[in-house]
C-alpha cells in the first residue's frame, strides 16, 4: 500500500486530503499538523481585534480525518527528499511515497531591527489571540495610567491583511473604549506604509475608496514611511526620503503586518527557495523529485500571462492542494502529471463586518454588496476545507445557525 504524506493542515493540505479521501484508493494518508484544529488563516485579523472568538476561525482537524488516514499531531523538523523521509520535532521519522508540502507562512520582519522583541505578530490562532488580549490590557490599564499610547494602535503595512485588520479595530471601537472608560474617538488606530500607491493589485480608484472609508472613520495613514526600527511601544519610520531623517511614532500596541514568508522548513530542508517560497514545476513538483509536491504558500507557481509568481492566497491554495492530489491519483494509476492552471476568481478585502472592497472576475464589488461577496468567498473556502458539517456550525451567514 502506497503512504502519501500531507505536511500541514491548512487551505491546501486539507483540500488535497479531501480530494484523495474520496476516491479511496490503495492508499494510506498521513496528515501532519502541530495544531489539532484547521484555522482560517485569512480570518485572523478578527480574533485579533476581537471581533470573532477562537471557535469560529477554526475546526477540530478530527472532523475531517476519515477512512485510512492518520492525523499526526506534531511540527515538521526537516525533510529529506532522497530518503523520501520527514522528521518531527517529536522524534518520530515518517517514510512517504508520495509528499505534499503545504506547511503555509511566517510573518516577515525583513531583518528591520526591533521587530521580534517589540511588535505583535499574527500569524496564527495564537498570535491573533495575543494580539487581542494585548490590546485588552492597554484598555484596562489606560483606566489607571491616563497614559494616552495606551490608547494608540499602530499597524505597520497596509497590506490586504493590515487593511483587514484595521477595518475590524474599527468594529471594535466602541468595545475597547467601553474598557479604557473613555469615548470612542479618543482611540488612535494609526497605518505606517512604506509605499504611496497602496494596494497595488487594485486599480487607483478602488484602492482609494477603501482606504478613504478608513480614514473617514478617524484611521490615520502615514504612507510613503518605511519603518526603519521597532522600538519598546515606538516605531520608527523614514520620513524625508532625500536625507533619511526618522520620526517616531509611539504607541502600547505595535502589530506588524508587512508581509509574509514560507515555513522556515524549507530552508532548513536543503530546498532551493527565496523567502521559504520554492519554484515548483508546472504540475506543482519540485523540480528533482516528481513525488514532491509544493503548494500554497511555501510554493511559488509562475504566472504565464506576467512572468511573475502568483500571490499566495487562500484561493490559489485551495486549487494548488486539489491539483497535487489529481496528480498524486493519476500517478498511481500510472498516468502523468499535468500541468496546473489557474483563474483567479478575484479578491476581496473586507473593512470590518458589513464593508468590503475588491474584484469579483473584472467587476469591482464596494460597501455591502462586497462584504456580502467577501462572506460567500470565506464560507466557499470553508465547504472546501471542512465540508457541510463545519460550514452550518462556522458559516457567515445567520440563515446556517
Ligand atoms: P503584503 O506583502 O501584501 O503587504 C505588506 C505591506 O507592508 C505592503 O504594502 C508593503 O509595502 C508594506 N511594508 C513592507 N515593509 C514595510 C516597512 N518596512 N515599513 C512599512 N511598510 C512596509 O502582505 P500581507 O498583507 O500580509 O498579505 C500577504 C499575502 O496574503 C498577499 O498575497 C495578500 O494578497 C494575501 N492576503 C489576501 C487577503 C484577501 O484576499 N482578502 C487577505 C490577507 C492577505
Amino acid at each position: 500500500m502506497k503512504e502519501i504524506v500531507i505536511l500541514g493542515a491548512g487551505y491546501a493540505g486539507l483540500k488535497a486530503l479531501r480530494h484523495l479521501q474520496a476516491d479511496k484508493g490503495d492508499f494510506h494518508i498521513t496528515l501532519v499538523d502541530r495544531n489539532e484544529y484547521h484555522y482560517e488563516a485569512t480570518d485572523l485579523h478578527e480574533v485579533a481585534a476581537g471581533t470573532q472568538p477562537k471557535g469560529k476561525i477554526t475546526f477540530p482537524i478530527a472532523d475531517v480525518v476519515k477512512g485510512s488516514t492518520t492525523f499526526e499531531r506534531a511540527e515538521v523538523k526537516e525533510i529529506d527528499r532522497k530518503q523520501q523521509k520527514v522528521m518531527l520535532k517529536n522524534g518520530k521519522t515518517l517514510a512517504y511515497d508520495y509528499l505534499i508540502i503545504a506547511l503555509g507562512f511566517r510573518s516577515e520582519s525583513f531583518g528591520i531591527k526591533g521587530v521580534a522583541e517589540n511588535a505583535l505578530e499574527m500569524v496564527d490562532v495564537k498570535t491573533a489571540e495575543n494580539v487581542y488580549q494585548h490590546i485588552v490590557e492597554q484598555m484596562k490599564d489606560y483606566a489607571i495610567t491616563k497614559n494616552k499610547d495606551d490608547l494608540r494602535i499602530v499597524v505597520c503595512g497596509a497590506g490586504f491583511t493590515g487593511i483587514e485588520l484595521l477595518g475590524a479595530l474599527e468594529d471594535s471601537r466602541k468595545k475597547l473604549a467601553a474598557m479604557a472608560g473613555v469615548e470612542p474617538e479618543k482611540l488612535q488606530f494609526y497605518c505606517v506604509e512604506a509605499v504611496t500607491r497602496l494596494l497595488p493589485m487594485f486599480d487607483e480608484k478602488l484602492a482609494d475608496y477603501g482606504i478613504s472609508m478608513l480614514k473617514s472613520w478617524g484611521i490615520k495613514f502615514l504612507t510613503g514611511k518605511p519603518i526603519k526600527e521597532i522600538k519598546p511601544d515606538t516605531v520608527i519610520y523614514q520620513d524625508d526620503k532625500e536625507t533619511g531623517a526618522t520620526k517616531e511614532l509611539t504607541a502600547k500596541t505595535i502589530i506588524w503586518t508587512t508581509g509574509v514568508s514560507g515555513s522556515n522548513v524549507m530552508e532548513a530542508s536543503g530546498f532551493s527557495q527565496r523567502r521559504g517560497r520554492v519554484m515548483v514545476s508546472p504540475g506543482l513538483t519540485d523540480t528533482e523529485f516528481s513525488n514532491v509536491y509544493i503548494v500554497g504558500d511555501v510554493s511559488a507557481v509562475m504566472n504565464a500571462e506576467n512572468n511573475r509568481p502568483y500571490p499566495t492566497t487562500a484561493q490559489i491554495a485551495l486549487s494548488m492542494g486539489e491539483h497535487a492530489a489529481k496528480n498524486i491519483l493519476s500517478q498511481l494509476k500510472g498516468g502523468s502529471i499535468t500541468p496546473f492552471t489557474f483563474k483567479s476568481l478575484g479578491s476581496v478585502a473586507s473593512i470590518g463586518n458589513t464593508h468590503a472592497f475588491g474584484l469579483v472576475g473584472k467587476s469591482m464589488v464596494k460597501g455591502y454588496p462586497a462584504s456580502f461577496v467577501k462572506k460567500m468567498i470565506m464560507d466557499k473556502s470553508l465547504l472546501e476545507t471542512g465540508g457541510v458539517k463545519e460550514l452550518l456550525s462556522k458559516g457567515r451567514f445567520d440563515l446556517y445557525h
